[in-house]
């Protein structure tokens, strides 16, 4: 299937200059969405990758966690941005193009040596989900892949994550 026909282009969105992908005319595409979690699932254990959770990169990583999870049997932790998990947290923060962001998940969701899948709708620069494998590792968990829908080439997000697989179905 021609997932790249689902995801929708949409020029100078959050501001100028920007070309945003847009996931969310795949999502709403029955036999794309299907496909998708599918073709992840498949990637995933192809590359030999065993999780005891996927965690999702708030928000679009919860849409792809989530039903990652179920397929692959795992359970699903969320990433939040500050001030959203109801319990105690650990948290990051990272460095935005102009000024820092803060990550967070909950104390209790992560144990030392749990096996750790992220997932993220797509990968640009990197920071976002390199903040968020900090954040899994500085807990003692082991990192054992990432997995994005989309991923950026140009901007060589990969090159800032550590050395585990990392799987995107969808390049620009
Ligand atoms: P990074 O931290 O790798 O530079 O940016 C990735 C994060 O920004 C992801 O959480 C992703 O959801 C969001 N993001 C950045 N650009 C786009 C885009 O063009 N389309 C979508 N769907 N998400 C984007």
């Amino acid at each position: 299937m021609d997932l790249k026909s689902l995801v929708r282009d949409i020029p100078d969105f959050p501001k100028p200059g920007i070309l945003f992908r847009d996931i969310t005319t795949l999502l709403r595409d029955p036999e794309g969405l299907r496909y998708t979690i599918d073709f992840l699932a498949q990637k995933c254990n192809e590359a030999g990758i065993t999780a005891d959770y996927i965690i999702g990169i708030e928000s679009r990583g919860f849409i792809f966690g989530s039903p990652l999870a179920y397929k692959l049997e795992t359970g699903f932790i969320p990433v939040r941005k500050k001030g959203k998990l109801p319990g105690a947290v650990h948290s990051i923060e990272y460095e935005l193009e102009y000024g820092t962001d803060c990550l967070e998940v909950h104390q209790d969701g992560l144990h030392q040596g749990s096996r750790i899948l992220i997932v993220d709708d797509l990968i640009a620069t990197g920071g976002t989900a390199s903040a968020t494998a900090k954040l899994v590792q500085k807990i003692g968990c082991e990192l054992v892949g990432f997995g994005f829908i989309i991923e950026l080439r140009d901007l060589e997000g990969r090159k800032s994550l550590p050395d585990v697989p990392i799987i995107s179905l969808i390049e620009y």
